[in-house]
């Protein structure tokens, strides 16, 4: 897998490690944007230097003036040392832009794998809460806020403080150990302080969202034109201002309580910044005194204390939203990390494939079971049925029967719980899932149209790869023909308005026989058609189950309705009730056994006559 490294084993209580993450990100970005990855950390010399030079530049003005530097000399050298200067800040700007103008390079990066994970995982894991829940914090953590971009920068942000005051630390060891030992309780005080003003911030974080939301909801109604003619004529001018300004001071009386304790904190941050530099001063005017220090040198450290003081804090500070930024990795791992299909690994050979999609194919159920949770009774329960080759079954029942559960069974979808589906008798869970899919062709109750023409739409390949002499047959075939004849382009003609402008609408029925005619384009050896009528008319309906009759021939298909009379063309019709076969035979068949069959028949018979007569009686009122 692209974003798997190895590191699934570093997870420690269902999340991962902060470290494991870092090398997670850190070894995709070098992989992905090398230039981003050495950007980050080159960075860091005209970073460090400018920071060292800025300290260091009065240091040498002192040096210049205690010495017998020569004018010239003294002038070249701060000329020298400002234009170093300069070219650092310059290049670290430079650098720092650089980063920031990648920021949606690393998104680029992660989108592409995250959208493919949706479409290939399992349908029935793409079902599951869990997947669903990873899913989301996986595209907050991609598209949203403090998602990857942010955490790309916060950790370079984090090296750029750390790396010097590192060597700060290091020059100020020459001095006196004491200084650094100072400054870490100092700074661990302060970012405790800053700590819990956040946490206070965030403890009323609910409480202020609730404000905004009520004032954002009264702005917004005066502003609607609807809520316009109301305020108006019930004079709420007065009630609504009021309830505004009582919304308003109370989230500011809130606000205000949350900005005393940053003010705490902006206190405490001066006091121990104070009694820092204090001491400090006190400590190299005491070396300096006793003549251990020039006074340049008193410049120069002073200058390097209060710089590793800063960075440090900063560094800390940065250190604060590592947890986010954990968390930001563990969620996309967590859902990169999801296995993708059962049966991964799995394969026929492909000649057996080419070979099952020349001729019709047998499926069997043996002994199937299926349920969606461990503790609820089965939806299907202890199946067995065969479809032999270019059988064309009808299964029918009610809703809720288990019809639609029994696709997706049969689609591979679901694995059943147990029992096994076998096609030509091989079981279905050998095949690998795109092998599978290739072999089934399925008209869904909820189907999908995409944004393309209509012959990639019924195709469902890129426009020069349409196959045009198929594609005719299957226009023929599934009586879409003559609606695509008027369209004014064709089968160029754009599919879903809201995305192009210029884009074809169809009605429900026209969809129907376009969604039949994609099923029929795929000329795979197994075909289900699920409720395929049920947007059409009586009229219409007939007309397709005469096609649906005609374009079955020479493959096994699967009808499911809930819609007896419509499946009588069938060679056999199987009902399902509560999970099982309860009947099966033809419709004559079924109807001499005078069973359930034959009494749901009769009762929608009737219904439909009753809506005929219905339709007949208030069409003589109208007219
Ligand atoms: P039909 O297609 O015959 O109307 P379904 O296969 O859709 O029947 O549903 C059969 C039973 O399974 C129903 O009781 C339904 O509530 C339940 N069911 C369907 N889908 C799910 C699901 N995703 N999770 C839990 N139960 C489900």
């Amino acid at each position: 897998m692209i974003f798997s490294n190895g590191a699934r084993m570093e997870k420690s209580n269902g999340r991962y490690s902060f470290f494991s993450n870092l090398k997670y990100h850190y070894v995709n970005l070098r992989r992905q944007e090398p230039l981003v990855f050495w950007m980050g950390f080159l960075a860091l010399i005209p970073w460090t230097t400018a920071s060292i030079l800025g300290n260091v530049l009065p240091s040498v003005v002192v040096v210049g003036l205690e010495s017998s530097w020569g004018i010239r000399r003294y002038f070249f050298t701060l000329i020298v040392l400002i234009l170093a200067l300069w070219v650092c800040t310059m290049l670290q700007n430079m650098a720092q832009a650089f980063m920031e103008n990648s920021r949606t390079i690393y998104r680029a990066h992660y989108s592409k794998p995250y959208v493919e994970k949706k479409m290939k995982v399992d349908y029935d894991v793409l079902e599951e809460k869990n997947f669903q829940t990873q899913a989301n914090a996986s595209y907050t953590a991609i598209y949203q806020g403090r998602g990857i971009d942010d955490a790309t920068l916060r950790l370079s942000t984090f090296l750029n403080y750390l790396i010097p005051a590192a060597v700060y630390a290091v020059l100020l060891a020459r001095v006196s150990i004491w200084i650094i030992v100072l400054a870490i309780p100092c700074a661990v005080i302060q970012i405790w302080f800053l700590k819990l003003a956040r946490q206070k911030h965030s403890e009323q974080h609910p409480h202020l969202s609730n404000y905004s939301k009520k004032l954002n909801y009264l702005t917004n109604q005066t502003m609607e034109t609807a809520s316009g003619k109301d305020i108006r004529i019930f004079r709420m001018q007065d009630w609504l201002a009021k309830k505004y300004m009582d919304n308003l001071t109370d989230m500011n009386r809130l606000y205000g309580k949350v900005h005393n304790w940053y003010f705490l904190r902006n206190v405490a941050d001066a006091g121990l910044d104070f009694l820092r530099n204090g001491l400090v001063y006190t400590y190299l005017i005491y070396l300096t005194a006793n003549g251990r220090l020039s006074i340049s040198q008193f410049v120069l450290f002073f200058g390097f204390a209060n710089s590793f003081a800063e960075q440090m804090l900063l560094a800390m500070r940065e250190a604060l939203s590592f947890g986010i930024i954990s968390n930001t990795f563990s969620s996309i791992r967590d859902y990169f990390d999801t296995k993708e299909h059962r049966n991964e690994g799995k394969r026929v050979a492909e000649e057996e494939v080419d070979e099952i999609k020349r001729a019709p194919v047998t499926l069997e159920l043996r002994d199937v079971s299926f349920t969606y949770d461990e503790k609820a009774k089965p939806v299907i329960s202890h199946m067995n049925l065969t479809i032999a080759a270019g059988e064309k079954l009808a299964l029918i029942g009610l809703n809720g029967a288990g019809k639609t559960t029994l696709v997706k069974l049969i689609c591979g979808f679901y694995k059943p719980t147990s029992g096994e589906i076998l096609l030509n008798g091989r079981n279905i869970e050998d095949f690998d899932r795109e092998q599978y899919y290739s072999l089934i062709s399925v008209l869904f109750q909820d189907f999908t149209l995409l944004p393309l023409t209509v012959d990639e739409n019924i195709a469902s390949v890129p426009k020069d790869e349409v196959d045009q002499k198929r594609l005719q047959q299957t226009l023929v075939l599934s009586g879409f023909l003559e609606r695509y004849q008027k369209l004014k382009d064709k089968g160029d003609s754009m599919l879903i308005r809201e995305i192009n402008e210029d884009a074809v609408d169809f009605s429900g029925g026209e969809k129907q026989r376009l969604l039949f005619a994609r099923a029929l384009y795929k000329e795979a050896p197994l075909l289900i058609l699920d409720e395929p009528t049920a947007a059409l008319d009586p009229i219409a309906e007939n007309e397709i189950y005469l096609k649906y009759s005609e374009a079955s021939r020479g493959k096994t298909s699967v009808y499911i309705s809930h819609r007896l009379s419509s499946t009588r063309f069938c060679d056999r019709i199987i009902l399902l009730e509560n999970g099982c076969i309860t009947e099966s035979g033809t419709h004559e068949e079924l109807m001499e056994r005078n069973g359930r069959y034959a009494e749901l028949f009769e009762l929608q018979s009737k219904y439909y006559r009753e809506q005929e007569a219905e339709k007949i009686r208030l069409r003589a009122m109208e007219a």
